[in-house]
């Protein structure tokens, strides 16, 4: 069955290409009865920046009451993104990953494997920054670093998806998004895995929300232990209550620039370098010849490893906090 529809919003086009129950688009999942599937597949047309997600966002409304987006940030992280990419292969469902340029970098197999299993891969900044608290020059680099890092890491094109850490959207650099041609990606539910080790308190939090919005874009992180163990039976649960599961894919992929895909080469290539001639003592940390000096080009993953027992204090969308990385410890 393939599903047509159009929306004459802000240029926007949302096609529902098909829907598939509980088999994945290549038609080659066959999993259970309990799992939640993929119900439509929805391809967005990026070329006039299209903004979505009702925490920030009111322009477009794609969603049916009971149907959700499953997104995953921060990542790759190889021990919970396998999990996760694990857990959504369980449920022959799909989902959008904004990855963060250096993690790619710093992994190109789990990335890989993400791209592998089907889902959507966006971008996520180079480096997390907070583009907010940063110059504009140093958000475009932010921005064109990450995509050329995770375009390279891939070896594929990339969806132009985005989303701002922390969800700190400038309007100068949401107009310079859209002037590229991305969609911006805020969230209608948040999981909140990143202030708890426990999977049953982030399930809580999405059930929750769900009963009261119906529908909506959903944020996890893929590096969250939280979501890594709580998210197979999260949506399990939400096959039972009824919720269907909208699978993103975008119309044309990112264009990237030269400039910064040299750069992204010279990181990707300095960590093959390291990988090829010392494993026992690769560093995790190659540098960029051609960074420039305000932006810190490391490849050192963006993870702190606090104890379960640390109380992340609750978090403003905005602030530049650590919890957004930190990885709890079971
Ligand atoms: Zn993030």
């Amino acid at each position: 069955m393939r599903l047509t529809a159009t929306f004459g919003l802000a240029g926007v086009i949302l096609c529902a290409l098909f829907s598939s129950g509980a088999h994945s688009q290549t038609g080659k999942c066959a999993a259970g009865p309990d799992a939640i599937g993929v119900s439509r597949v929805v391809e967005i047309d990026t070329s006039d920046g299209p903004r979505f997600g009702h925490l920030q966002f009111k322009d477009i409304d794609f969603l049916r009451d009971g149907e959700v987006v499953l997104t995953f940030d921060d990542g790759p992280l190889r021990k919970n993104t396998r999990a996760v990419l694990d857990a959504l292969d369980a449920h022959c469902t799909k989902a959008t990953f904004f990855t963060v340029g250096r993690m790619a970098v710093s992994d190109p197999a789990t990335l890989h494997e993400v791209a592998l299993r089907g889902h959507t891969i966006g971008v996520h900044t180079w480096s997390h920054k907070n583009l907010q608290a940063i110059s504009e020059a140093q958000a475009k680099t932010e921005i064109e670093l990450g995509l050329s890092a995770v375009r390279a890491a891939l070896g594929a094109p990339v969806a132009p998806f985005f989303r701002f850490p922390y969800l700190a959207s400038p309007q100068k650099v949401q107009a310079y998004l859209q002037q590229r041609g991305f969609a911006i990606f805020s969230i209608d539910v948040d999981s909140y895995d990143y202030r708890t080790p426990s999977a049953a308190t982030m399930q809580r939090n999405v059930l929750t929300q769900l009963a009261h919005r119906k529908k909506g874009i959903i944020l996890f992180h893929d590096i969250q232990a939280s979501t890594a163990q709580g998210l197979k039976d999260l949506l399990t649960e939400l096959k039972a209550r009824g919720f269907q599961v909208v699978h993103l894919v975008a119309k044309e992929p990112a264009t990237t620039l030269a400039d910064y895909d040299e750069m992204a080469e010279q990181a990707l290539s300095g960590k093959r370098v390291a990988a090829s001639t010392e494993p026992a003592k690769r560093p995790a940390t190659p540098q960029l010849s051609a960074a420039p000096a305000s932006v810190s080009t490391t490849v050192s993953a963006p993870v702190n490893v606090v104890s379960p027992q640390t109380k992340p204090s609750r978090p403003r969308y905005g602030e530049e906090p650590p919890w957004q990385v930190r990885v709890f410890q079971n």
